[in-house]
């Protein structure tokens, strides 16, 4: 029984996501769970803009393959060794 509890993280600068069931590098579903406090200004007629907002956290839940449906080949790499190639969407 594979672990189901992987813990997906948004990529760092020098990450990128990669699906290793069919090479997708640019297209996820991903579910995440937000906390952030958010500046809210209304104008005079009741009407609200957020004008700023700090993500106090964040946590990634799935991530999902837009062209095959895996949710469990999904692995973080390197941007620079990523071979873009191997993307459907560039073939
Ligand atoms: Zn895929």
């Amino acid at each position: 029984m594979p672990d189901q509890t992987a813990d997906f993280r948004v990529p760092a600068d020098t990450e990128r996501w990669r699906c290793a069931g069919c090479g997708n590098l640019t297209r996820f579903d991903v579910t995440r769970t937000r906390r952030t406090t958010e500046y809210w200004h209304f104008d005079l007629a009741g009407e609200v803009q957020v004008e700023e907002e700090t993500v106090r956290s964040e946590t990634v839940e799935a991530v999902t393959c837009r062209w095959c449906g895996r949710a469990d080949a999904i692995e973080g790499v390197d941007r620079a060794s990523a071979d873009t190639a191997s993307d459907p969407a560039a073939g």
